[in-house]
C-alpha cells in the first residue's frame, strides 16, 4: 500500500451577468465565475490536489488557459481527465475534504448534488467526498463577492 496525500487551491473572479458552476453543478446566482474554462473553482482546487498527490504537476500545465481547446470547457471534462492520469499512475482515490469560500449565495443547498457529480467522476462512494462551504466574514475581495475560492485535499492510494 502506497498512500499519497495532495493539496490545491484555486480562485476566480466574479461579475455580474454570467454562470456559475461550483463542483459541477449549476448555482442561481447573479453573479458568476470569470474563466478561460467554464471557472469551476471547486473542481479546479480538486484536480490540483490529486495531480499533487501523483506528483502530476498542476492543472494549468495539462489544460492550459490559454489555449483554445479548453475555452468555455466543462471542468468535469477536466476533473475526468484528471483522473485518468492518477490512474494511469496505478492511483484511485480513498478521499478527498474541500471548503468553498463564497460570500453569497448560501451553497449548502448545493452540496448532495456536488458530493454525486464528484463521487460518480472519481468512482467514489458520495461519503469519501466532503465538501464544505463559508463565507469570508465580509472582509476583504472574498467578502466583498468579488471573488470565488475553494481549497481541497485528497489522499491517494495504490
Ligand atoms: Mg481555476
Amino acid at each position: 500500500m502506497k498512500l499519497r496525500i495532495g493539496y490545491g487551491i484555486d480562485l476566480h473572479r466574479l461579475e455580474i451577468g454570467i454562470p456559475l458552476f461550483i463542483g459541477g453543478v449549476k448555482i442561481e446566482s447573479e453573479i458568476g465565475a470569470v474563466g478561460h474554462s467554464d471557472a469551476d473553482v471547486l473542481l479546479h482546487a480538486i484536480c490540483d490536489a490529486l495531480l499533487g498527490a501523483a506528483n502530476l504537476r498542476d492543472i494549468g500545465y495539462h489544460f492550459s488557459d490559454t489555449d483554445p481547446k479548453f475555452k468555455g470547457i466543462d471542468s468535469k471534462i477536466l476533473l475526468a481527465e484528471v483522473y485518468k492520469l492518477i490512474a494511469a499512475k496505478g492511483y484511485h482515490v480513498v478521499n478527498l475534504d474541500s471548503t468553498i469560500v463564497m460570500e453569497r449565495p448560501k451553497l449548502n443547498p448545493y452540496i448532495p448534488d456536488m458530493q454525486s457529480v464528484i463521487a460518480e467522476i472519481l468512482n467514489l462512494d458520495v461519503d469519501a467526498v466532503s465538501i464544505k462551504a463559508t463565507t469570508h466574514e465580509q472582509v476583504d475581495s472574498f467578502g466583498e463577492g468579488k471573488a470565488v475560492k475553494a481549497y481541497a485535499t485528497c489522499l491517494l492510494n495504490k
